[in-house]
């Protein structure tokens, strides 16, 4: 047998979702190697504790860990997410939903999307999202877990969870322990680094030193390591998404679970409703250039249902990546490599795409230049399709009812995505990058939600007979409705689950 050459030792530095998920990722994915892995987290430094709505993906993670989904939302007092439901984006009182999964079918080998515009420009009235079964869903407030093997209509849905982000680390904490993951309460006062500029070692407050082969940076905003350490630029995106803060409260839970996250355009932002099983979690993320904190909160309050239950915690962040996400023998996960707005829940994701991506480019010990390189050409392309899709939720809107929303008219938005709009308009087509965390369907809801529309369909849609396309779109929208009207409230679905 080969002899292993690979790092031996990992130290992960943080304990908040990055460093427990990264902990949990490479002890799974080193289980028959022989590689230690410590967790050293500051028993004074608090974890920023939002991050509570996710997207399918964390599932596939679930699963690649071998977590029972039943007992993880037992724990975590999870519930189920069928998609986003934007309010006020366009303009105040418009409403638009980005679902998970499929919306309609191909037909005759064509995308639905086109089909349906064309069904538009003769004047039909249904939206695009009357054809996602996670829409039909949400809309009664029911759930239904899709199954691909079933016959039903409502087996394209597409589910993520909302989670209390503090139990999902302790549920972590718990599984990394179980997996051999050495746990060190402390703070680290600072990092040394060899003659090569790699770090050498770490000084903990008490004196220890710790020192292992390869280094993860899990310590948020602070970036111990990556920032503070070694230095790495960050990439300032705030000329593109200008908010920068964010105020959160939990609230108790007085009425039914819906199923979806709901993220409402404020004045100077927007803010979120994330519904637990035990509570609800809130927050208006805004721009302070045009808002203070205690306008923030006013707001807030005006957009939360139930009984607050814990003190206002404002949070600050400044929007962008870092120019190398691996650097030497230093990986930064989660906040320490970069931020972009919670808008489509995607800092989660972006955790643990980064801890794939790194086993999939596992450095041996001579930390080839090739595999670090290739990781951070992954990662920059996840991070600037993300930004792109978060500034087409924005660049688009019709409000001019503050100082914030005006902004948006003068404002640049990345090359990149001024393509995409400008093809998108002219066919309809997504201009899409492969990698792109988001489909083309996710593309189409969100710029048809933030009305823009294509000035043609595609021309091969006049090859299928349009008044049988037509019928059988009718008779889809009302077999989805009838189809998710029975299905079970997501309460009841819930209930049943843990029962
Ligand atoms: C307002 C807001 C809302 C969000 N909503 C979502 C969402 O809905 N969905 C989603 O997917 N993501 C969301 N995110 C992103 C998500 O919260 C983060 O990706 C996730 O929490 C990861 O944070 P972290 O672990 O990198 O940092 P933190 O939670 O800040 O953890 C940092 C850790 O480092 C430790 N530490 C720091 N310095 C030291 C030191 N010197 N020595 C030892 N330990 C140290 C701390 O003790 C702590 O354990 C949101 C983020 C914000 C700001």
């Amino acid at each position: 047998m080969a002899e292993y050459n690979n790092v031996k030792s990992i130290i992960i530095v943080g304990g908040g979702t990055a460093g427990w998920m990264s902990a949990a990722i490479l002890a799974r994915s080193t289980e028959h190697l022989p590689c230690t892995i410590t967790l050293v987290e500051s028993p004074n430094i608090p974890t920023v504790g939002v991050g509570e709505s996710t997207i399918p993906s964390f599932l596939d993670l679930l699963d690649y860990l071998k977590i029972s989904k039943k007992d993880f939302i037992a724990y975590t007092n999870s519930t189920f997410k069928l998609g986003i439901k934007f309010i006020d984006w366009l303009k105040i009182g418009d409403q638009y939903w980005h679902p998970f999964g499929s919306i309609g079918a191909k037909i005759d080998g064509v995308s639905f999307y086109h089909h349906w515009l064309k069904s538009k420009f003769n004047c039909e009235s249904s939206e695009f999202s009357d054809f996602s079964p996670s829409v039909a869903l949400a809309e009664y407030g029911h759930f239904l877990a899709p199954s691909k093997s079933s016959k039903s209509i409502l087996s394209e849905a597409a589910y993520a969870l909302h989670l209390d982000s503090e139990k999902t680390a302790q549920y972590l904490n718990k599984y990394c322990i179980e997996k051999g993951v050495k746990h060190v309460l402390a703070d680290v006062n600072r990092a040394t680094l060899d003659e090569q500029g790699m770090i050498d070692r770490l000084i903990l407050d008490s004196g220890e030193n710790l020192v292992a082969d390869l280094y993860i940076d899990c310590t948020g905003h602070a970036g111990l390591l990556i920032d503070k350490t070694l230095k790495v630029e960050y990439i300032d995106w705030m000329r593109y998404l200008p908010v920068d803060k964010a105020i959160v409260v939990h609230t108790d839970h007085n009425g039914p679970l819906s199923p979806y996250t709901k993220a409402k355009a404020l004045e100077y932002g927007w803010c979120w409703n994330i519904p637990l099983r035990n509570r609800l979690g809130n927050g208006y993320v805004y721009s302070s250039k045009f808002c203070d904190d205690n306008k923030a909160l006013e707001s807030l309050c005006k957009n939360i249902t139930g009984k607050v239950i814990t003190e206002p915690r404002t949070l600050r962040f400044k929007t962008g990546k870092r120019k190398h996400f691996w650097y030497k023998n230093c990986v930064s996960v989660g906040l320490s490599s970069g931020f972009l707005e919670p808008l489509e829940s995607t800092g989660i994701y972006l955790a643990m795409k980064s801890m794939l991506n790194l086993v999939e480019n596992f450095p041996s010990s001579t930390y080839e230049q090739s595999l670090i390189d290739e990781y951070n050409r992954l990662m920059h392309i996840e991070f600037d399709c993300i930004r792109d899709f978060i500034v087409a939720h924005y660049c688009l809107t019709k409000r001019d009812d503050s100082d914030f929303w005006r902004s948006w008219k003068e404002r640049e938005i990345p090359d990149s995505l001024r393509t995409k709009l400008d093809v998108f308009s002219a066919n309809g087509q997504i201009f899409k990058n492969p990698m792109d965390l988001f489909s083309e369907e996710s593309w189409w809801a969100v710029l048809e939600g933030m009305g823009l529309r294509p000035r043609q369909y595609l021309p091969n849609v006049d090859s299928s007979d349009y008044m049988r396309v037509r019928d059988s779109m009718q008779r889809g929208v009302m077999a989805l409705r009838n189809a998710a009207k029975m299905a079970p409230t997501h309460a009841q679905f819930i209930d049943k689950l843990l029962k």
